[in-house]
Parts: structure tokens; C-alpha cells; sequence
């Protein structure tokens, strides 16, 4: 046990007191920490790398931190899988597998979050093939609220291991993840630039052009930046390392400029054209190099998953809305696509989907523009991302997922007092109690 007290996320805009804060390193201590918790009336929650931006892993019982429950556990070149504790972060998986000749095929931008949290959370990156990151687990091993420790895997268990994988940790604990991975493969990274309404005429064709797409926008202007990953065989380029930060360099600049405009949110796009230089460039590396890069800089976020088809109008809608506020973000809205997905809680549920993100930096005045971008999303049928920020309830929720009743279902068996609820839980799940009248 730790004697820290004050437990916070990434961006530093939630914080929670635990009574007890455990960080375990094997399972039997988490089996542990969790029937100790049971037995003294505590609500337990998980923390794996703190990147959510919401109160998902907040508690004031037993807060299990997983930032030492890591390490990559095997690499299976025959069944092409990988092994990881829950806490382990993307990079040092993809490391792993790079070193093995292996590859995860599809990750976000993002790599300093744990595989469970990632996974609990239906993170994804882009590609209108690609499901999000859960759609990789082949298998799980979970503790659940009587400490029992539940091995589901996709041939013995599909059902429960859908439900598993996008779970926000209201199911228990994972304690370790098996992926499915493929050969390591590169890709060229190619920067373009079109008229917004040009690519919103043909969305869906845009989304189809490149093994992964994704755009971003000034909502003041009438620009997106495209951008567009290709597998290919050519050799990294030469210097591709240190072109990977161009992104990172960028959102510094974003940083800079959210700063420079708290006084004159209306300033932003003025500062932000002074600041601006030279875009990105050209080039090729290893997949995981391409798909992520380094982010220092705090600021908020929210996303919503939407029916690809409905991604144009609601970017017209946001143009309109975003304008009329008049407080600019110095952060783009970026747009992504995926494929549809089966886990019950995917926000890309049984859709091909368009996700769109809105970041600003972390005050009050840009809470507002997020909460007027929220419901704007909302009417058009968008799912919130689980660990960002948003304000819908299971009441809202509830519609928007068909197979909500399953999900309740599974919960109400492996978590039949609540163990694994916290405030937030409730607030977008339901209690546990309803779901099993319910569902009984
Ligand atoms: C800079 C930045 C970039 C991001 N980029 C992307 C992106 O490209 N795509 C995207 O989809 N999202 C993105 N996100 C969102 C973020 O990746 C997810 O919310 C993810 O949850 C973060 O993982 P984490 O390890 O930090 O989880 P945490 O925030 O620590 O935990 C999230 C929740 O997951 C559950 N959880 C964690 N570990 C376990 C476990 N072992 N067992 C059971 N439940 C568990 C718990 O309920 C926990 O409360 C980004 C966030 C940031 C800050």
C-alpha cells in the first residue's frame, strides 16, 4: 500500500481520495486486495495509466493501481498472439513484438496507456477496416467481485469475452490480456490538404482511400489537413524518428496558444497563425511509430461515435455551432473512422462508424464549448467515448446500445452487489441492482 493520498488523471482535471490504494504486481495480490475490500464494504476501482478524462476510475474505497501489474508475459509466433498483465503500455508491447518480427495491426494515437485500460475504455485509432483496439483480445483473465479468477477466451467463451472487452472495469479485474497481432508491417505516412466540403461530398470514399485516413480542422476555416497511412515495403525514411514528432511539435504550439488566448479565447486563430510553420512531411517507419506519438501537452477531450454516413452533417453542424460560440480551440477537431464492432458497450457497435474529436485546453469557458458540441453530437445518434469527457446518463445511453440487456445481464451475475461501481458507473451504467431486476 502506498502512502500517497490524492490519486489523479493524465490531464489533472479529476482527482480522488482512496481509503486504500493497493499497487499490485501479481494477481494473487489483486485476488487479495479485492476480497479484502469486499469484506470491509469498500467499492473498488482500477486504474491503469490515469489517460481518461473522466471520473471512471475514481473512488474514495480500494483504488487498485496497476502501473506495476506489467510486463509482457509470452509471444506465441505460432498462434501469432501476445501476452500482457493489464498494466503494461502499449509501447513497451509494441516493442516486444517489434523486436519479434510482430505487430498489434491498429492502435490510437497514444501509447503511454495500459493494454486494460485501453482495451475497457473501446479506444480505438483509425481505418475503415479496423475495429476498435478490444476487437484484438483473443483472450482475458479476469477477478471478479467473489475473487474468483474467470479465463475467458474467444472459442470457449465469445460471448462473455465481448462483453469483457469493453467493460469501463465494471466487471472486475483484468488481470492479463492475450492479443492477436500480426507480422510487423510499415507504413508510409502522406499529409494533404483539401476543401472541407470536398471531402464531406465524398466522406465515405475518403474514408475507403487509405488503410488508415484521418483529417483534422480549424473549425474557422474552410481547410482539413488529410492524412494517410499506406502499407508499404519501402525501407524507413532516412531521420523518420524524429519526424514522427512533427504531431507532438504541433500540439506544443496548440499548447502555446491556448495559453496566449485564455485572456481572448476570440484571438485563437490569430496567435495560432503566427505560430504556425511548415506542416508535416512524407515518410515511412514502423506501423506503431506512425500510428502514435509522444503527447506532453495536457488538455480535455471528447469524442463521439457516430454512423460513418452521419459524419458530414454533423461536422456542418459543428461549424455553425463552434462559430456562433466564437471560442476558438487551438486544437483541431480530428476525425477518424472504424469498422463496426460486437462487443455489447463498443461505441462502434453493430455501425461503421466516423468518430469526431473535439480537444481544448482546460478551462471553464471551453467546458461550455464542449458541453455545446456534446449535445449537437448527441441529437445525430453519437456514442460518448467511455473515457472522455461527457454527461449522458444510462437513461441516454440505454437506446443508443442494442445489446445494452446483455451487457446489464453479465454484470448482474459477475457483480451482484456493485463491488465495481463507483459514482460515475452509476451515472452511465445504472445501478447494479436495477440491471438485475431488470434482466433477472
Ligand atoms: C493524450 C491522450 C491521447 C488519447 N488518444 C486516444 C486515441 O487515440 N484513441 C482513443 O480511443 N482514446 C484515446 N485517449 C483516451 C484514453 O486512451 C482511454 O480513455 C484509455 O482508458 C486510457 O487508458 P489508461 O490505461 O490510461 O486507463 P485509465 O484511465 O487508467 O482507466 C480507464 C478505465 O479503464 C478501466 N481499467 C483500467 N485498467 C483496468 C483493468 N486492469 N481491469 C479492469 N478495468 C480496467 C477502469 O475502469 C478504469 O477506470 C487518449 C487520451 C489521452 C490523454
Amino acid at each position: 500500500m502506498t502512502d500517497r493520498q490524492i490519486w489523479q488523471t493524465w490531464s489533472k482535471t479529476v482527482r480522488c481520495r482512496p481509503a486504500r490504494w493497493i499497487v499490485p504486481r501479481v494477481e494473487g495480490q489483486i485476488v487479495e486486495a479485492v476480497c479484502a475490500a469486499a469484506e470491509d464494504g469498500l467499492g473498488v476501482r482500477v486504474a491503469g495509466a490515469g489517460h481518461s478524462f473522466n471520473q471512471l476510475a475514481c473512488t474514495e474505497g480500494l483504488l487498485l493501481d496497476l502501473s506495476r501489474h506489467t510486463g509482457v508475459l509470452d509471444i506465441d509466433r505460432r498462434a501469432m498472439t501476445v501476452t500482457v498483465r493489464g498494466g503494461t503500455h502499449l509501447a513497451e508491447v509494441s516493442a516486444a513484438l517489434d523486436r519479434a518480427g510482430m505487430a498489434l495491426a491498429n492502435i490510437g494515437t497514444l501509447d503511454t496507456q495500459s493494454v486494460a485500460g485501453a482495451i475497457s475504455t473501446g479506444n480505438h485509432g483509425t481505418g475503415i477496416a479496423h475495429r476498435p483496439f478490444s476487437s484484438q483480445v483473443a483472450a482475458l483473465r479476469l477477478v471478479a467481485a467473489d475473487g474468483s479468477v474467470l479465463v475467458l477466451d474467444e472459442a470457449a467463451d465469445p460471448d462473455l469475452l465481448a462483453c469483457a472487452r469493453t467493460a469501463l472495469g465494471a466487471l472486475g479485474v483484468i488481470s492479463t490480456v492475450t492479443l492477436r497481432c500480426v507480422p510487423s508491417f510499415s507504413l508510409r505516412s502522406v499529409p494533404g490538404s483539401e476543401r472541407l466540403e470536398d471531402v464531406l461530398g465524398r466522406f465515405e470514399e475518403w474514408a475507403h482511400s487509405a488503410d488508415h485516413v484521418a483529417m483534422t480542422w480549424l473549425p474557422w476555416t474552410e481547410e482539413v489537413s488529410t492524412q494517410a497511412w499506406h502499407r508499404t515495403d519501402d525501407p524507413p525514411t532516412q531521420g523518420a524518428r524524429r519526424l514522427r514528432y512533427a504531431t507532438t511539435v504541433d500540439e506544443m504550439r496548440c499548447g502555446l496558444a491556448g495559453f496566449a488566448g485564455r485572456w481572448s479565447p476570440a484571438s485563437v486563430p490569430r496567435i495560432k497563425r503566427l505560430l504556425s510553420s511548415g506542416g508535416p512531411v512524407e515518410y515511412v517507419d514502423a506501423s506503431h511509430r506512425v500510428f502514435s506519438f509522444p503527447q506532453p501537452v495536457k488538455f480535455l477531450a471528447l469524442e463521439h461515435a457516430l454512423a460513418l454516413d452521419a459524419v458530414p452533417e454533423a461536422l456542418r453542424h459543428l461549424r455553425v455551432a463552434l462559430r456562433r460560440f466564437g471560442a476558438y480551440s487551438p486544437y483541431s477537431v480530428l476525425v477518424r473512422v472504424g469498422a463496426a464492432d460486437e462487443s455489447p458497450l463498443s461505441p462502434a457497435f453493430g455501425r461503421a462508424t466516423g468518430y469526431i474529436n473535439l480537444t481544448v485546453p482546460r478551462t471553464a469557458r471551453y467546458t461550455e464549448v464542449l458541453r455545446t458540441a456534446e449535445h449537437l453530437l448527441r441529437d445525430l445518434d453519437g456514442r460518448p467515448h467511455w473515457g472522455k469527457a461527457h454527461t449522458a446518463t444510462a437513461e441516454v445511453l440505454r437506446p443508443r446500445y442494442p445489446q445494452w440487456d446483455q451487457f446489464q445481464r453479465v454484470r448482474g451475475k459477475l457483480d451482484p452487489g456493485g463491488l465495481f461501481c463507483n459514482e460515475y458507473i452509476g451515472r452511465v451504467l445504472g445501478p447494479v441492482d436495477a440491471a438485475r431486476q431488470v434482466y433477472a
